[in-house]
């Protein structure tokens, strides 16, 4: 059903295996992205959940931020969960001052947001456009989204509980976030979400890509050689 839809999963820290396991289930090919060469060719990219601040200083080592930050303005469809929606925000709060995103979801998270000696907690939370009922949300020191821009949708809140009313999905365009894990609950419904996001986005042709590989091309060898 998804036949040659390519989804890369930013495999530099964190749940990358979760990710790629339910991308898999999800009736896709789902592949690490490690190095810049690596991003051309994608229809897709997840950024999982992990550390943001390590995420981001392996993100410059490698090469990757300036490449990625470039595809996303090039319309590349991207998910972020927890430390990846971070990486998507425009504004992070709390964060590391030497910490960089990839950006592109006009928003500010607040990073560790529902309290720091909260380290787990699980809430329902109901996703717009997604059927089948309220998620069963895993947060692991997760954000929150305090501020949207105006072409962000919010797509989902934490329904109850301390945090309740908070934004914990997003959308805008493109790119697509939660504050929750669902590669680690098995409810494959954000990811078949998202690869419909992708779907549409091939279907809109080939020269978008184009420009987005060229893109990574150019600036990833550019950064490799400033290294
Ligand atoms: N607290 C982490 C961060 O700031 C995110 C946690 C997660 O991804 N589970 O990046």
């Amino acid at each position: 059903m998804n036949a040659g839809v390519v989804i890369g999963v930013l495999a530099l820290q964190g749940d990358v295996r979760e990710h790629l396991y339910a991308l898999a289930e999800a009736d896709v090919v789902a592949r690490p992205i490690r190095r810049p060469e690596e991003l051309i060719g994608l229809d897709g990219l997840v950024i999982p959940g992990g550390e943001s601040t390590t995420m981001s200083k392996l993100a410059i080592e490698f090469g990757l931020l300036v490449p990625i930050q470039s595809m996303i303005a090039d319309g590349l469809p991207v998910y972020g969960s927890c430390a990846g929606m971070i990486m998507l925000s425009t504004e992070v709060l709390d964060g590391r001052p030497d910490q960089r995103s990839f950006g592109g979801i006009d928003m500010t998270v607040r990073r560790n947001a529902f309290g720091r000696q909260v380290d787990s907690f699980e809430a329902a939370v109901t996703l717009n456009g997604v059927d089948g009922g309220a998620f069963h949300a895993v947060f692991i020191r997760a954000p929150w989204v305090e501020r949207v821009g105006e072409s962000v949708e919010v797509l989902g809140r934490v329904e109850e509980g301390e945090g309740a009313g908070r934004i914990v999905a997003v959308r805008q365009r493109n790119l697509l976030a939660t504050a929750f894990h669902p590669e680690l609950t098995g409810d494959l419904r954000v990811h078949r979400y998202f690869v419909d996001m992708v779907r549409c986005g091939r279907d809109k042709g080939a020269r978008d890509k184009g420009a987005r590989d060229k893109g990574a091309r150019d600036k990833g060898a550019r950064e490799t050689v400033k290294g």
